[in-house]
């Protein structure tokens, strides 16, 4: 298990999604951004492929490339001729979302905690692709982009390139907002522009959440403040939350509703700046923040919160998926060990552990410790425990992660 070689440096500019990280767990941005030679090349920690995130990030990919098409076309409705021979250039909507599952596979190119479990994922999900293609149209069949119009003088540069522009009347794609004096940006995944008109709309692929709704008015305040894109200064007259069935309008706030706003993020943005000057930065255990936080087996306040938890959701008699750190004592079969327990608590630390490991890619031997990630956990029928059996099963499935302490 390795530990960081450095922390990262702040963040330059501030967004909403890296907010709602500093604020939840500054440790945990602290651990995904930090430097790891020894476990990759990249920035970050790897982070581990999931199924339902993945699903989110395909539909994404596929409505910003059919979106984006449609917009550089001028079609205006899907029905439209023209928007049936877009889709048709694209190679149809079975062929877009097939590429944007090998898309959005890509980016874990070369990532060792993906590896192992990849090619599961790409069938699950390729076996998935006629539901994801319905949720794709679902979106698409809300959405009426306008054709750009060039106005004299304003270049067509898109704000992606080196430029910033002020935007021409038109629909815009994934359209990079900045509020430089604020220090923060965010990506509005589609932005309308009449001469009479402003709308932002949000894709959502998860469930609605109340975060959400700041999120728009977070960039309809960036909207308002970015002086490239918007120099008048024009405010949001629409703001629109697409989640999977349903549009949901957001109140747009006015200039003092977005003033107060403003202030806000300066004051949050400063407190979790600061925060992030401690060394090491502040875990802040919970279920709600570390039960998908993808460096919790670096995080030692994790482990001995762990080991505290009570109860909860905790019956070991029903098999249940969980966090563990045993300490091996020899080696029981061809694959499967004895050890004690040390985390979480309520399977009696200290107590009789069986391991059924599954594709080890290292050895072990007596004394190692381990941390173990999504293991499934049982106890034992009685027959079993009479035969004197150890009481406690944990089985390695196929999204278990092992993790070797320092002996
Ligand atoms: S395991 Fe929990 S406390 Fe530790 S870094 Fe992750 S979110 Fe924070």
């Amino acid at each position: 298990m390795s530990c960081p070689s450095a922390w990262s440096e702040a963040p330059l500019w501030m967004s909403f999604s890296t907010l709602s990280d500093l604020e939840a767990c500054p440790r945990r941005w602290a651990l995904s951004t930090a430097v790891y030679p020894d476990v990759w090349k990249h920035r970050g920690y790897p982070r581990p492929p999931q199924s339902a995130a993945l699903e989110g990030t395909v539909v994404h990919l596929a409505l910003q490339k059919i979106t984006k098409a449609l917009v550089e076309c001028g079609c205006t409705s899907l029905v439209d001729e023209s928007a049936i021979c877009t889709l048709r250039e694209l190679g149809g909507y079975t062929a877009i979302i097939r590429s944007s599952l090998e898309r959005a596979l890509r980016s874990y190119d070369g990532n060792p905690r993906a590896a192992p479990v990849l090619d599961g994922i790409r069938h699950q999900l390729a076996a998935r692709v006629p539901e994801l293609r319905s949720r794709v149209q679902r979106f698409l069949s809300r959405i009426h982009p306008e054709s750009r119009v060039a106005r004299p003088g304003c270049p067509t540069t898109h704000p992606e390139a080196e430029f910033r522009y002020e935007l021409q009347h038109g629909s815009h794609t994934e359209v990079e907002l900045q509020a430089s004096e604020l220090g923060w940006l965010g990506v509005a995944d589609l932005l309308t522009l009449s001469p009479t008109w402003c709308e932002i709309r949000d894709f959502k692929t998860g469930t609605p959440k109340e975060e959400h709704k700041f999120q728009l008015r977070t960039y309809a305040l960036l909207w308002a403040r970015d002086r490239d894109l918007n120099p008048s200064g024009r405010l949001a007259d629409k703001l629109v939350l697409s989640y999977d069935e349903s549009d949901v309008e957001v109140p747009v706030p006015g200039a003092s509703a977005l003033r107060s706003l403003e202030d806000e993020l300066k004051e949050r943005t400063a407190a979790a700046l600061a925060d992030l000057r401690a060394d090491p930065p502040e875990a802040r255990p919970s279920a709600e923040n570390c039960k998908y936080c993808a460096v919790r087996h670096l995080c030692e306040e994790y482990w001995q919160w762990n080991a505290r938890r009570q109860g909860e959701d905790r019956d070991p008699s029903k098999g249940r998926f969980a966090d563990l750190q045993i300490k091996l004592s020899g080696q029981h079969g061809p694959s499967s060990w004895d050890g004690v327990v040390q985390s979480p608590s309520d399977l009696k630390a200290g107590g009789p552990i069986l391991l059924r490991t599954l594709n080890l890619r290292f050895d072990l031997h007596p004394d190692q410790r381990l941390r173990l990630l999504n293991v499934h956990i049982s106890k034992p029928s009685e027959e079993s425990i009479e035969d004197e059996r150890p009481p406690i099963v944990a089985t390695m499935g196929a999204s278990t992660e092992v993790f070797l302490l320092p002996t």
